[in-house]
């Protein structure tokens, strides 16, 4: 069986990357993500275990201690990190994986996995993005000018991500996501049982 696709979703945060997630996966069967732990509190509606698996630091410094994280990061006064055996599970089952993280785990991921397929989803300007940001009415206004001078931050991650999805619209920008996991899925290298088959001789 074919291993499954780890594809990693960056941007800035409140450019829409959990909705283009949410929405790819509901035009798409085989796609799974997984849920990061962090210490930071929940906002209003999120669920423990389905946005994140929240820790007090104590909780999250335990985990970092005995590698149950296959990446972690401190970002914004909070850590954020993702957990190692669903990750793995899922993978072994031939399922593609989205991890939604910063730009820095992002370079861990890719050093760790080269495979892996690294996307970065962009506003179609500064001035949306901050609108979308405050938007959100979840985070008070020292949040969101942390939000966005560490948007300008990781921007400069940009050129390091294999593909840039726009998200002008959910649905546009969830079809381009698939799009880009389909070409991934054709690709030459991950085809080899394939060619193998087709080009040996009995
Ligand atoms: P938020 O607090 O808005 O949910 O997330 C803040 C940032 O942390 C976002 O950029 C998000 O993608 C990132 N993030 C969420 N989970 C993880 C994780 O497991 N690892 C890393 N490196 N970043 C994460």
């Amino acid at each position: 069986m074919k291993a499954g696709l780890l594809i990693v979703v960056s941007g800035p945060a409140g450019v829409g990357k959990g909705s283009v997630i949410k929405r790819a996966r509901e035009l798409t069967d085989n796609l799974s993500t997984s849920v990061s732990a962090t210490s930071r509190k929940p906002r209003p509606g999120e669920i423990d275990g389905v946005h994140y698996f929240f820790k007090t630091r104590e909780q999250f410094e335990a985990m970092i201690k005995d590698q149950h994280l296959v990446e972690w990061v401190e970002y914004c006064g909070n850590y954020y990190g993702t957990p190692k055996e669903y990750v793995s599970r899922e993978l072994e089952k031939g399922r593609n994986i989205v991890l939604e993280i910063d730009v820095e785990g992002s370079m861990k991921i890719r050093d760790m996995f080269k495979d892996s397929i690294l996307c970065f989803i962009v506003p179609p300007s500064y001035e949306e993005l901050e609108r979308r940001l405050r938007g959100r009415k979840t985070e008070d206004e020292e949040t969101i000018q942390r939000r966005l001078n560490r948007a300008i931050e990781e921007f400069q991650y940009i050129h390091q991500y294999d593909y840039i999805v726009l998200n002008d619209s959910i649905d546009e920008a969830a079809h381009r996501f698939i799009s880009i996991i389909g070409a991934e899925q054709m690709k030459t290298f991950r085809n080899l049982e394939l060619i193998d088959r087709l080009t040996s001789k009995e």
